[in-house]
């Protein structure tokens, strides 16, 4: 059991490629580069959000399925192309 998990239930979306047009907060994968959709941006952009916070996220690449470990507030808007 792990404790210091932070629980983003009904906020997390497995990490994905995104749908085209859509916004995310998101990461850039350390192994390959790419733009990981983490969470949803459900305002499309219309409300900015800074997240922040003192943990870490680890995250599969939904690309090359390399693991990474970010900090949360590494987390940025982004629209997905
Ligand atoms: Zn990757």
């Amino acid at each position: 059991m792990s404790i210091e998990r932070p629980n983003f239930e009904g906020l997390v979306t497995r990490p994905a490629m995104g749908v085209t047009g859509r916004h995310y907060y998101g990461l850039n994968c350390s192994a390959c580069g790419e733009q990981i959709a983490v969470l949803r941006d459900a305002s499309e952009g219309a409300v900015p959000v800074k997240i922040v916070g003192v943990t870490e996220i680890e995250i599969t690449c939904p690309y090359c399925r390399g693991v990474s470990v970010h900090a949360i507030e590494d987390l940025a808007a982004f629209t997905h192309l």
